[in-house]
């Protein structure tokens, strides 16, 4: 981890009884998104993933996109939309179709509780 590396949540409780943590980046990409790592623990080695991060528009809730930087495994999702909202939050990866929740989830309440994504 970087010196102006922020943590931003630890532990969170991931899916499936695993847990981690996110950390922001201090430099932004080149047009301007938040750059997190979302690191979780589970079985075996701990599993680091960045992600180029923009809030979207939506209709109810607060909307974000979540992009993969670095190669993509086989299979491997591209990103996530993620949407927040209090009666009910959604992404459209595959623990939170099995759980109801996810870590990018987490990662993004965590985010906003630390004032990132404020609204003016
Ligand atoms: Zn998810």
């Amino acid at each position: 981890m970087n010196a102006d590396t922020q943590l931003i949540a630890a532990p969170l409780a991931f899916a499936g009884a695993r847990t981690g943590y996110v950390t922001v980046e201090p430099e932004l990409t080149e047009d301007g998104a938040l750059v997190i790592e979302i690191v979780s623990f589970g079985k075996g080695k701990p599993v680091h993933k960045r992600f180029a991060v923009r809030e979207t528009g939506s209709d109810f809730g607060r909307a974000f996109r979540l992009t993969k930087i670095g190669a993509l495994k086989r299979d491997e999702e591209a990103g996530y939309s993620v949407n927040l909202d209090r009666t009910g939050s959604l992404c459209a990866c595959f623990d939170h179709g099995r759980c109801q929740e996810c870590k990018h989830i987490l990662a993004l309440r965590a985010l906003v509780a630390s004032g990132y994504f404020t609204q003016e």
